[in-house]
């Protein structure tokens, strides 16, 4: 038996709960990982409460993130005692995920865990950093470099933007840390934000084009947010857009990209292939200190799963949130 958060859906209506498992009603899959540490994300807190169809088979154990060892496995590539993490490939939202002691999947979703990370910290990383890393090759690949200007990291104070402030930082960014939590100044600078600027106006509609200010962007607002950062980028500048805490509308124009030249790039992690995914782990290795990846660190216990689902969607959760499984 193993303990699990476990989501059902029948005519009573949408429910978690918190539950213990036996090892014959994994789904199928090739490989088997004792989980060692899982994490919440913000899709986790959405498929957690319900408040988006984001789970599309029920019963669901939630969890888009794990980092554990393979117990066994009929996977070439995987042997007992491999160190592995898994993000996305709709596991926790049509697949089982990380949230069990137990987990099994397809031995072609898992990464190796190369040092130096151990598995709290490949955790903590999670689904959020590695999208952060994503977003930082999208701005790196379309030119955006430290000499080119300031770049704006919106949701700052979350789980992206926290790691995404603290590897730009370290990469000699000059970063400005977007938050509607002005109380997360001190955080947001010890990770590395060289100012702080306040959401709110940015969620007002605003001009087409605005006065040139961000070299590159990591958003994961949307919405209105996003529109106005479109407005403000500079000629040629690259916004990397993953997220939708503030909304999934664009009411922008074309203007910023047909008259100054700028990119939107969409950064996706669930279906991200393999590649990319080695390649941003990769750099999160080099690029983000671990002593900040502990800073942005907070550890809650098993029972304190679905109460944190709620506080995430709420936007009051700071960096990261790891789960100690087994
Ligand atoms: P978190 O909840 O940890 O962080 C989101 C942050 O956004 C909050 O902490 C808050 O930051 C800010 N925020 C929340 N609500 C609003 C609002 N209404 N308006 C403006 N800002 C708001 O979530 P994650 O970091 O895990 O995820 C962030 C977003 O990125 C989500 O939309 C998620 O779905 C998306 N995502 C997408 C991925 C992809 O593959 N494309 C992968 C991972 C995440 P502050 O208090 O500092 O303002």
């Amino acid at each position: 038996m193993f303990k699990a958060i476990l989501i059902d859906k029948d005519d009573s209506g949408y429910h978690a709960r918190q539950t213990d498992l036996d090892d014959d009603r994994l789904p199928a899959g090739d490989v088997t990982v004792k989980v060692g540490w899982s994490t919440l994300n913000y899709k986790d807190g959405l498929a957690i409460t319900g408040k988006s169809p984001v789970v599309r088979s029920f019963p669901m154990v939630p969890g888009i993130d794990l980092a554990g060892v393979v117990e066994s496995s009929e996977h070439a590539d995987w042997k007992p005692g491999d160190r592995v993490v898994l993000n996305g490939w709709g596991v926790g939202e049509v697949h089982w995920g990380g949230l069990a002691g137990k987990a099994r999947l397809k031995g072609d979703w898992l990464v190796p865990l190369a040092s130096p990370f151990t598995l709290r910290q490949a955790a903590a990383i999670g689904t959020a950093g590695y999208t952060a890393m994503l977003c930082v090759l999208a701005l790196e690949r379309h030119g955006v470099t430290p000499d080119k200007g300031e770049v704006l990291v919106t949701g700052a104070a979350g789980g992206v933007g926290s790691v995404a402030v603290a590897v730009l930082a370290k990469l000699g960014y000059r970063v400005v840390a977007l938050t509607g939590r002005p109380e997360e100044a001190d955080y947001l600078t010890r990770l590395g934000a060289a100012d702080i600027m306040d959401r709110a106006p940015f969620a007002e509609p605003g001009k087409p084009l605005a006065k040139e200010r961000w070299a590159g962007a990591v958003d994961v607002v949307g919405g209105q947010t996003l529109a106005n950062i479109c407005a403000q980028m500079k000629y040629r500048g690259t916004v990397a857009a993953c997220g939708l805490a503030g909304g999934m509308s664009l009411p922008a124009t074309v203007a910023p990209f047909i008259l100054r030249g700028v990119t939107l790039a969409g950064v996706d992690s669930v279906m991200c292939p393999r590649p990319d995914r080695l390649e941003a782990w990769q750099r999160l290795g080099r690029d983000l200190d671990p002593a900040l990846l502990d800073e942005l660190t907070t550890e809650i216990g098993f029972d304190e799963v679905i109460p944190t689902a709620a506080r995430i969607l709420e936007g009051k959760v700071r960096g990261r949130v790891v789960v100690p499984v087994n």
